[in-house]
């Protein structure tokens, strides 16, 4: 498998690592076969946006990024408070706060090994302190592996707490605001798919009722910088990361179906300018065609995270397809796939449920803009 993956990838080209965020992107759109594949073969799906001449701006603003860290600071500085008070712990008691990595290791060859064992090592420690004297603990920015497509995929959550009861439970740092009492559903949405994943990789460890399917995340409270915690159900979003990722694991299936030459190459050469940047010499219609032979299934969630969204749109919109326009939209109008479909539909060229709300809602359209000319 790994040989028809890197050929996906190119020659020498080295494998793009999997994290977290990209994990849980898999999750907000899992019937792209597109992504999975790519993912999957570790390409690097920002470098081919840009060959395509279709970039996305992802990133977060400095300003962004700045408020970000000096929210996650704020929540470190007084040992978790925040964290304990949230999981419901008694007011004033502390939590045990193994030391997983120490500055010098962190920067030497072999610490991600280190990090690994320190974090096992931990977590039966914390939870031996947790039957022995009912403590709690945080681990602190802990190391994680899973399996993607073969490959370990390395990943850090924020915290990790053990409860006294010996349960670990998942805790992310956001910084985006919760305003009296909720925050945007989308990136809550985005912070539970990412939880997810990283509940997954502690049932790798650890068993798996041991885990709990509740996550914490610590916000900012209304416009202040002071944390609130509130606990996020993730059984469905781990569910379905389980299931992209046990199709990641077949994706040999997914190239089978492809043809034997396709590649995502892009032919990497070094800048003439002599520095150490690259630059890709892959034709773009080439490239193109490569992209597309690869089944996708565009929504506009994907621009949220997916680094090909731009790309994928411009293609759903050229063929028409109603996936450019939400699942929503896609999920009322039943059988109809393109805008062509539903174009027929109000013609009375097709019939069913959805072509008869499509005539209904045409003709209740013309009724109002008649209505309008008239001057009613
Ligand atoms: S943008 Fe394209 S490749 Fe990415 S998830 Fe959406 S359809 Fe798939």
């Amino acid at each position: 498998m790994e040989a028809s993956l890197a050929r996906l990838r190119g020659a020498g080209t080295a494998q793009r690592p999997m994290n977290a965020r990209a994990l849980a992107a898999l999750a907000a759109n899992p019937g792209c076969r597109r992504r999975a594949l790519l993912d999957g073969a570790g390409v690097d799906k920002g470098a081919v946006a840009e060959r395509l001449g279709a970039p996305m701006p992802f990133g977060q603003s400095q300003f962004a990024l700045v408020r970000g860290n000096g929210f996650e600071a704020r929540v470190r500085s007084d040992g978790w408070r925040a964290l304990l008070a949230a999981a419901g712990a008694p007011e004033g008691v502390d939590a045990w706060l193994p030391e997983l990595v120490d500055g010098a290791a962190g920067a030497a060859s072999g610490a991600a090994e280190e990090r690994l064992r320190l974090t096992r090592e931990a977590l039966v420690e914390a939870r031996g302190a947790a039957a022995a004297r009912g403590a709690w603990s945080v681990l602190d920015h802990p190391l994680l592996e899973l399996e993607v497509a073969g490959a370990p995929a390395r990943l850090e959550p924020d915290a990790v707490l053990v409860r006294p009861d010996g349960r670990v439970q998942v805790a992310e740092v956001k910084s985006f605001p919760v305003l009296d009492g909720s925050a945007d559903p989308a990136k809550v949405g985005a912070a539970a798919r990412q939880a997810a994943v990283y509940v997954l990789a502690l049932r790798e460890v650890l068993d798996a009722d041991v885990v709990a399917d509740e996550v914490l995340l610590l916000c900012p409270k209304d416009f202040s910088n002071r944390p609130v915690g509130a606990a996020v159900d993730v059984r469905r979003q781990v569910a379905v990361t389980r299931r992209q990722l046990r199709r990641m694991a077949r994706l040999e299936e997914i190239a089978a179906e492809l043809p034997e030459e396709l590649t995502f190459d892009l032919r990497l050469r070094p800048a003439p300018d002599g520095s150490r940047r690259q630059v890709a010499t892959r034709d773009p219609e080439e490239l193109r065609a490569a992209v597309e032979a690869v089944p996708a299934s565009f929504a506009p969630e994907c621009l949220a995270d997916c680094e090909l969204a731009a790309h994928c749109r411009a293609d759903a919109r050229g063929c028409g397809s109603l996936e450019s326009l939400g699942r929503g939209v896609r999920g009322e109008l039943g059988g109809l796939h393109t805008l062509e479909d539903v174009r027929a539909a109000v013609d009375g060229e097709a019939s069913g449920e959805a072509a008869e709300l499509l005539r209904a809602a045409a003709a209740m359209r013309g009724a109002a803009l008649a209505e309008v000319r008239r001057g009613v």
